[in-house]
């Protein structure tokens, strides 16, 4: 039997971390010198670390947490259904209540005929599962050379090796390498890479860098495009309102698949259910997980159109799945948080209360010293940091200096808020009040401040040449 409890020391249970706990997405060596911040509880909006310090977490644990942390529907639920049926597959012409009840009441919520569901047990999952549906997709349409999906530089779809090939993010690419027929094109990123540009003009020519690709490529060999309605994990990002209606436009003249993926943008994230509604869009695909059940079990999957459903559907077996598609504690889990948010109209708060009390704080952050732009969709906000706003410079730091500087200031003042490279980024739980947003902005003020004052003793606000 395990001793080790809440009630182990910090340092001790840091140094068995160290000692035994590998972390993803972490340089080892410097964490194992520092030692990891240990959470014990979380309850709403907010975290309980083992020194006690009570934490704001503005990023709902990685995108997730939409319903907040402690709900106790979600606890009951599981222990229910793993007394019921713990598990059963889906694979040799089986099914279970759980699974079902999902799949309808996502095709239910989600827009359009997107009405069929492959499960998957996460988001890196669900989008291995896009590259071989769309691939198969057009096996069966008689058209076996369309195979390359385009994708973004600086997208995020997961680091599996079919995910991370499909994220433009090249870190990922150069530990372990890339699979083959995934191609990339510029990110909608105006604030960062607009130079003089108009910003819509932009957005429609990053927009029509698709089409010069599905040109080079040659149309016949295009599967399918990719991207998140808003990019998560590259900084989000917003695009500029002219990008998806030219993506829409390309991809059907085309006749190319569009593959959302909603990892972070669904469930109640932009202030509607899905962000094809947000952004009227109409994909063939629909990547889901991370809100899906608001983290508190494993799950993820593809919503598919009629159409691409009934193609490969008439195509004899398709030859994927995995042992966890649709684990039944997972999707009774997933399925009484989508309850509660219906219940409870969580997305309706978004779009009437949360968002526009934070949409008219965050703005104002633009007016700091060290912000450059402040963007907010829903309840996924972005800040740039810059020395010089009206240049949108850089800084002559290397890239996230300033950014991690930041947030070691926003932990120090229990808050999470994350940084990706110079730009400061937020997602909270979806539950968060007008109260929690005010603490939201103090807090984050504060950091600033105290980061700029660190910046300039340090002679770090300088601009890049
Ligand atoms: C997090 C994320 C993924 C990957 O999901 P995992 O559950 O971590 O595998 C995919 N796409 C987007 C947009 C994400 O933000």
């Amino acid at each position: 039997m395990s001793s080790i409890t809440n009630n182990t020391p910090t340092a001790e249970l840091q140094r068995l971390d160290a000692a035994h706990h590998f972390h993803p997405f972490t340089d080892k060596a410097g964490l194992d010198r520092k030692g990891a911040r240990v959470i014990l509880r979380g309850e709403g909006c907010w975290l309980t670390d083992s020194e006690g310090h009570r934490i704001l977490d503005a990023m709902a644990g990685l995108w997730c947490v939409n319903i907040g942390y402690g709900r106790k529907e979600l606890a009951e639920t599981a222990a229910r259904q793993m007394q019921e049926l713990p598990y059963y597959n889906t694979f040799f012409q089986t099914t279970h209540v759980p699974a079902i009840a999902l799949a309808a009441k996502l095709a239910e919520l989600a827009p359009g005929d997107l009405n069929h569901v492959f499960f998957a047990g996460s988001g890196s999952e669900a989008n291995d599962t896009n590259i071989r549906l769309v691939r198969r997709y057009w096996q069966v349409k008689g058209q076996p050379e369309r195979r390359t999906i385009i994708a973004r530089w600086n997208g995020y779809h997961g680091s599996t090796l079919g995910g991370g090939s499909l994220g433009g993010m090249k870190g990922i690419h150069a530990h372990g390498g890339k699979i083959d027929g995934i191609e990339h094109i510029g990110q909608p990123y105006w604030w960062g890479e607009g130079g003089e540009m108009d910003e819509d003009a932009f957005g429609l020519m990053r927009a029509q860098e698709l089409e010069a690709k599905i040109l080079e490529i040659g149309a016949d060999k295009v599967a399918a495009f990719i991207g998140e309605a808003v990019q998560g994990a590259g900084g989000v990002i917003v695009p500029p309102k002219t990008y998806w209606p030219e993506i829409q436009r390309i991809c059907r003249k085309y006749g190319i698949l569009l593959i959302l993926d909603e990892v972070i943008t669904g469930f109640g994230r932009t202030g509607n259910w899905f962000a094809a509604q947000t952004f009227d869009l109409q994909p063939d695909i629909i990547t889901i997980a991370k809100g899906l059940s608001s983290g508190y079990q494993p799950i993820g999957g593809s919503i598919l159109s009629d159409d691409v459903a009934e193609v490969v559907g008439s195509g004899g077996e398709f030859a994927h799945g995995y042992t966890y598609s649709g684990h039944p504690v997972a999707a009774a889990v997933a399925l009484e948080n989508l309850r509660i948010m219906q219940d409870e109209g969580v997305v309706e708060h978004v779009r009437d209360t949360a968002h526009p009390y934070l949409a008219e704080r965050w703005a104002r952050l633009a007016d700091h010293p060290l912000v450059g732009e402040a963007k907010l969709v829903g309840l996924m906000g972005s800040i740039a940091l810059t020395p010089d706003k009206a240049r949108r410079a850089k800084f002559a730091s290397d890239e996230g200096t300033v950014g991690l500087r930041t947030r070691e200031r926003c932990f120090a003042n229990d808050l999470i808020m994350r940084h990706v490279g110079d730009r400061m980024i937020i997602s909270p739980p979806l539950v968060i009040t007008p109260e929690e947003i005010d603490i939201l902005i103090e807090r984050a003020t504060r950091s600033l401040d105290e980061s700029h004052a660190g910046l300039k003793a340090d002679g770090l606000l300088v601009a890049k040449a």
